[in-house]
Formats: C-alpha cells, structure tokens, sequence
C-alpha cells in the first residue's frame, strides 16, 4: 500500500514539472484511475486535486494522439513560431539572390569592365526606344574642331536598333537643335563644374578644419568627420577630372545622372526649350543634377529600393497562404508598390539638389535670381502638359513628374534660397569679373 501513498505525488511532481504525464508511465505504477490516486495523496485540496487530474487528462489525452516527431511538429505549427520561420526564409532568400546577383556582377564588371559600361550605356541612352539619336562630349572637347576633322560642319550618333550596342555616325546640319544644345551645354557645363568644384573645395577645408579641432579622444567623431572628408575628397577629384555630357534627342524634357555612370549627365535636348530656356536656368538644371550624383543620391535611391522591395516581400508573405511564393510573383509584376514609399525619399534628394544646385549656380557666376525661373517653366510645362496629355504622354514624362515635387513648391523654396545665396553670387561673380577684367587688360 506504501506504492500508493508515494506514486501519486510522484505523478503529481511529475505533473507540476512537464505539465502532463504519459499514461504509460501512471499505468506502470498503479492500476488506479487517477482519482483514487489523488485522493490517497497527502495534499487533500479538492481544488488542487481537479486541477491536477484536468492537466493529466489532456497530457493523457495529447501522449495518445501525438508522438515525439508530431508534437515537435506540432509546437513548429504554432503561428508565431509559423512567421518567424516565414520571415527568416524570406530574408535568407533575399540575401541569398541579392548575393548571387552581387557576385554575378562583380564576375561581370572583373570580366569586362568596359564591356559592362558601355551595354549599361547603351542601355541608358536607348531608353525604350524613344531615342534616335545623341550627340557625347566631354567637357574638354573641342566640338566644332572635332567635326571640322571629320570633314562635317556638326554630327551625332544614331542608335542602331537592329545591332544592339552599335551606334552610327551621321552628318547633321549645324543649325539642328541636338547639335546647338550640345555647344550651349558645353559651356555652361564648364562654369557650373568649377562652381562646383570651389564648393567641395571649400567642404573640404571645412572638414580638415573640423577634423584638427576634435580631439583625439573623440574616436567615435573623428571616425565619421574622416568618412565625409574621404567622400569630399574622392568627389573633389571627380570634378578635377573630365566629364561627359549626352544631349539625347528626346521629345520628353528630362536630364539624369546614372549611380552607375560616373562623370556623365544626360540631358534630353527637349528639356532646354521647355525647362532651362536661357544660360541661367541650364546653369541650375545642370548643378542640380550635379549634386545628385556628387551627393550619392542614385546610390542612396539603389539601395532605398532594394531594402523596400525586402521589407514589402516580407510582409506579402506573412499574409500570403502560398508561404511568399506569390509574393515574390506579386513583387516582379508589380514594382510600383515600393514607388510609393520611394517617392518621398526621392522627393527630399530634389529638395537637397535644388538647395545646393542653386548654390553652385551662384559660385558659377550665374544669377540665382533669374536661374529659379527654371521652376516656373516647369510649372508651366506641368500646366501644358496636363492638359494636352495626348501630344506628350511618355512614360519617362510620366515617372519625372511623379518623383519630383511640385514645381510650384520646389518654386516657392527656390526663392527663399536665391535670397541666402544672392550674397556669395555677388562676392564670387565680382571676383571672377575682376580677373576677366585682369586678364583683358595683361
Ligand atoms: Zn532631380
């Protein structure tokens, strides 16, 4: 009788301890049903007693229908245990591709460097078929002497759709408005590209400046400050070095730089009779997109996208029953998801370009004042635009006016910051007029 006394505190313990017993293990021991057994425990409490014998119930109950493989099984099934393990996949999937992809370009880019500008080029320049022809300078060309030596008064590439990646040289009239645009370009580009470079000239002394003052002990400080001077330095350089301009013939007004093309700015012939009419507004059109590419801001957007489309796949497969699979589907045939919340970024890399392009403008020599009317032609051309969709709808339009603000906004800023920066036009052009001057006068 002494086995009955001990055995159902021991199943008790046993109870207390995992929550359930195996029934083979209370029927090794006790051929009782379990409430006789408590019932001969030393703990009498009735409400302890159904507690424990409702627990061992359902741990009878669970052992009979469940094996080890099953119930760990089982405890996998749980649905926060289901979305952690969903979430982990996808974010090893996500790693797993973008590192795939990753190393395929750099094997490409080691392979054949030029190879993989010059198709990234051509991709650029094609666009979709929308253009025809363009004409690729650098800054340093001596264009008209260039065409002088090919025995032509003006000449431009044509894309040549049937053997992708080759382009053929044409005679063009000199008075054709890719071919003037090109000469206009040229010009202003230079001035702006030396405004450009006293700025980071000047950002860099600042940071060798600010880097002497931090004491030695302020790792953390002197960490970053020698990060952005190392930035500063390598876009100071850039500037030192020649660049490359592409008047694309294109019917819908754009200019870009490319995060994967460096020193080249692409401008849309189509954007200097609609956008940037006089010498100013080029200035500021062309130092606005300067700064996108001297701010990183196609490497920012690169990697802004990328993490989107991870956390917008991550969260289609937490609500998608197929486990991410249409998610991923859903992703591919619908990118314009993460448009939406790339948009705002984008829209604040206008702002930031706006606001250091009209600053460049100014320690160009060009009248900040007059270069902001950039903005009222967009203005207006938005006007235009809406209302003869029919005459002008390409996508490219289309994706410029939905990724930068609103001309009328970028308008009012413009105006506030011609102000600040009227100051430094008015020092920089005085002392860039007295050695014109000096020079005449030598
Ligand atoms: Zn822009």
């Amino acid at each position: 009788m002494m086995l009955n006394i001990i055995k159902p505190c021991a199943i008790r313990a046993t109870i207390r301890r995992t929550g359930y017993v195996n029934k083979r293990f209370f029927m090794s021991f006790s051929y009782q049903t379990p409430r006789t057994l408590f019932r001969s425990c030393n703990n009498n409490n009735a409400y302890h007693q159904s507690k424990y014998i409702r627990s061992f119930n359902t741990g009878v109950k669970k052992t009979k229908q469940l094996s080890l493989p099953s119930r760990a099984l089982g405890f996998l099934n749980r649905p926060a245990i289901r979305y952690t393990i969903r979430i982990g996949r996808m974010g090893f999937l996500i790693v797993g591709i973008a590192g795939a992809a990753y190393a395929y370009g750099q094997m490409e880019l080691l392979n054949d460097p030029e190879g993989h500008q010059s198709a990234m080029f051509y991709a650029t320049v094609c666009q979709e078929g929308l253009t025809k022809h363009f004409v690729s300078f650098w800054d340093s060309d001596n264009l008209k002497g260039l065409a002088f030596h090919m025995d032509v008064s003006a000449y431009c590439y044509e894309i040549d759709y049937k053997n992708p990646g080759k382009y053929l040289r044409k005679q063009i009239n000199e008075k054709a408005s890719i071919w003037q645009c090109s000469l206009k370009a040229q010009k202003v580009f230079k001035r702006v590209k030396s405004g450009a470079l006293s700025l980071f000239e000047d950002r860099v002394k600042d940071l060798e400046k600010k880097l002497s003052e931090t004491p030695l002990s302020d790792t953390f400080d002197r960490s970053s400050l020698m990060e952005e001077l190392n930035d500063a330095k390598v876009k100071r350089n850039s500037l030192r070095k020649p660049w490359n301009l592409v008047m694309l013939s294109n019917r819908s007004p754009n200019a870009f730089v490319h995060g994967f093309l460096p020193q080249k700015i692409f401008i849309h012939d189509s954007a200097m009779y609609y956008f940037a009419q006089n010498e100013d507004e080029l200035a500021l059109l062309l130092g606005h997109e300067l700064t996108h590419y001297l701010e990183n801001h196609s490497r920012d957007q690169v990697k802004l996208t990328f993490m989107t489309k991870g956390i917008v796949m991550v969260l289609l497969s937490l609500i998608d029953p197929t486990g991410g699979v249409s998610g991923f589907a859903l992703e591919l045939f619908l990118p314009y998801i993460d448009n939406f919340i790339t948009a705002a970024n984008s829209r604040e890399h206008e702002h930031e370009a706006d606001r250091i392009g009209l600053e460049i403008v100014a320690r160009s020599c060009y009248n900040p004042t007059k270069a902001m009317k950039l903005f009222t032609n967009m203005k207006n051309f938005e006007i235009q635009y809406k209302s003869t969709t029919a005459n002008l709808t390409t996508k490219a339009t289309l994706n410029m006016l939905n990724s930068h603000p609103l001309s009328v906004e970028r308008e009012k800023d413009a105006e506030i910051r011609a102000e600040e920066v009227g100051s430094l036009y008015m020092k920089n052009c005085s002392e860039i007029r007295k050695k014109a001057w000096g020079s005449l006068f030598k």
